[in-house]
């Protein structure tokens, strides 16, 4: 952020904001900025006042009007210029005051002939339409490697921990990322107590935790691979051989980095399945987003969530991030404006500039069920660098699923007739077959027995799949696929013993 900072205070911007739960780092680099240009910095909140950084001097004024004042006098003097960070501002700008946005904008414009600055600093920001315009958000990445390395050196000093051996340093700091400074501090101080050193799986262990609590990002465990998944072989191919693009050699190649994937389809056909696969087969961390919470409850908090969401992920990039059912976050952004004072849609362009612009490697891996409720503008070029449509299995598909789901739970496919199976089973989903499986074992389990034909037989007879239910659906579905989104899964055999059971099976 210094960088940017020192720019803007240096080209005489008079509004700025730092969005960010670390305040402690963000006052030390805009410090450091105001040292490089030689700026006095001053620092006010509602508790503490007004304090002269340089010369400790409190002028104690709990509100911000008469903050206010205070910070107007300072901007009158020419010699030396002053930057003001005034803490949590919002928490004021919340109770719309008409005074209060007036006095800043007053303030402002006394700034801007002075060249003086003030930067509001807090976890988040919704500024009223009047001072929309007048004040710059300054980026305020979380801490990279380095940054997490003076943390963890500064935890090994004082637990007296020495000699740790590179490898192990690194493999912590890499699972750090996404952290706040403090979260990562803490971390590195629980690994010691737990451990007495190091250890990056405990890391791992607290950063989860962390992300989990904050509730918008969760890491999932990658134990899903491509094997994993029967049928959609194209998608499964075209993840295949983007696997190295991560990769340095692939950057020294002058490959870019892939943007995302949108895979759309009927429910339960492996979408999520394929995401989870995706970062197994990329061989990087994979983070879980879920849309819904992005839009969180106080004004100005969608925002900030988002933001939030970007941040971890690129300082945690590169990485997959999966946003499972994505049109039930962006939904909103159709009708928006109307419905909720325009949040959906400034929230989902901000979506669309990052996933446009991002030049860190998160590889956004997005799953819908209903593409009618995505905003058009989402579905145009350039946004992902594919759409996949995935229909319900065909019947070569269906054996293979069965061959999966069988396995999945502990018996050998070679004991059953997955081709018959597969053909007593036409228009169920891949989560439908493994339901009957699992229906079939209960039944076989009562009884006393192992799970056998008759039982598998009965059990898709009980079953009424969804796509008899919603046949309308997935014809709307298929007809919107044609020409906009690649098919997931070629409907060819490729094998003789595939032709075969395709023949078979059909
Ligand atoms: P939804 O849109 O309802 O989230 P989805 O398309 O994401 O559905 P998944 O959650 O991936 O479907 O599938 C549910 C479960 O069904 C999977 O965990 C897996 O056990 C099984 N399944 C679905 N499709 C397949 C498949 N192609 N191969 C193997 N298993 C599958």
């Amino acid at each position: 952020m210094q960088h940017q900072l020192t720019t803007y205070l240096r080209a005489g911007y008079p509004g700025l904001a730092v969005i960010t739960p670390e305040e402690v780092r963000a006052e030390a680099e805009i410090a450091a900025a105001c040292t490089t240009l030689g700026h006095r910095l001053h620092a006010w909140s509602s508790s503490e006042g007004l304090v002269d950084t340089a010369e400790k001097r409190i002028n104690s004024c709990p509100d911000p009007l008469e903050a206010l004042q205070l910070i107007e006098q300072l901007f009158a003097s020419e010699e030396p210029r002053h930057v003001v960070v005034m803490r949590d501002l919002q928490l004021h700008l919340d109770q719309t005051d008409p005074l209060l946005i007036r006095r800043i904008k007053d303030l402002l414009r006394i700034a801007k002939a002075g060249g003086h600055a003030l930067i509001l600093l807090g976890c988040r920001l919704k500024l009223p339409a009047e001072l929309e315009h007048e004040i710059t958000h300054v980026d305020f990445r979380l801490p990279d490697s380095a940054q997490l390395g003076t943390v963890l050196d500064g935890i090994l000093k004082s637990a007296k921990i020495k000699n740790v051996h590179p490898v192990v340093r690194e493999s912590a700091l890499q699972c750090a990322l996404g952290l706040t400074t403090t979260e990562a501090e803490n971390a590195f101080a629980l690994s010691v107590v737990e451990t007495k050193g190091i250890d990056h799986k405990v890391v791992a262990r607290e950063k989860a935790r962390t992300l989990k609590r904050n509730g918008l990002v969760e890491v999932v465990e990658a134990t899903t691979s491509l094997d994993d998944i029967g049928g959609l072989g194209l998608l499964k191919e075209w993840l295949t051989r983007r696997a190295g693009a991560f990769s340095e050699s692939a950057k020294s190649y002058g490959l870019p980095a892939p943007k995302g994937l949108l895979i759309v389809g009927i429910p339960g056909t492996g979408k999520s399945l394929t995401a989870k696969a995706t970062a197994r087969a990329f061989g990087l961390p994979l983070l879980r987003l879920d849309m819904g919470c992005v839009f969180g409850g106080i004004v100005g908090q969608s925002e900030a969530n988002l933001r939030s969401v970007i941040q971890t992920a690129e300082a945690i990039a590169p990485c997959v991030l999966w946003i499972d059912e994505i049109e039930k976050g962006f939904s909103g952004s159709k009708s928006s404006g109307s419905s909720d004072g325009g949040t959906s849609s400034r929230v989902f362009g901000s979506f669309l500039s990052w996933m446009q612009e991002k030049t860190k490697a998160a590889f956004v891996v997005a799953t819908a069920n209903d593409v009618s409720k995505l905003p058009p503008e989402f579905l145009r070029k350039g946004r992902f660098d594919e759409m996949f449509f995935v229909d319900l299995p065909d019947a070569l598909e269906r054996a293979q699923i069965w061959d999966i789901v069988i396995a999945r739970h502990g018996r050998k496919a070679r004991d059953f007739d997955t081709v018959a199976l597969a053909r007593a089973c036409e228009q169920f989903t891949g989560a439908e077959i493994e339901a009957v499986f699992i229906d079939a074992m209960h039944e076989a389990y009562a009884e006393g027995k192992e799970p056998g034909p008759k039982e598998i037989l009965e059990a898709t007879a009980r079953t009424v799949p969804l796509a008899r239910l919603m046949d309308g659906q997935i014809t709307a579905l298929r007809q919107w696929a044609q020409g906009r989104a690649r098919e997931a899964a070629k409907r060819n055999a490729t094998t003789p013993r595939d032709s075969r059971r395709v023949a078979d099976a059909n």
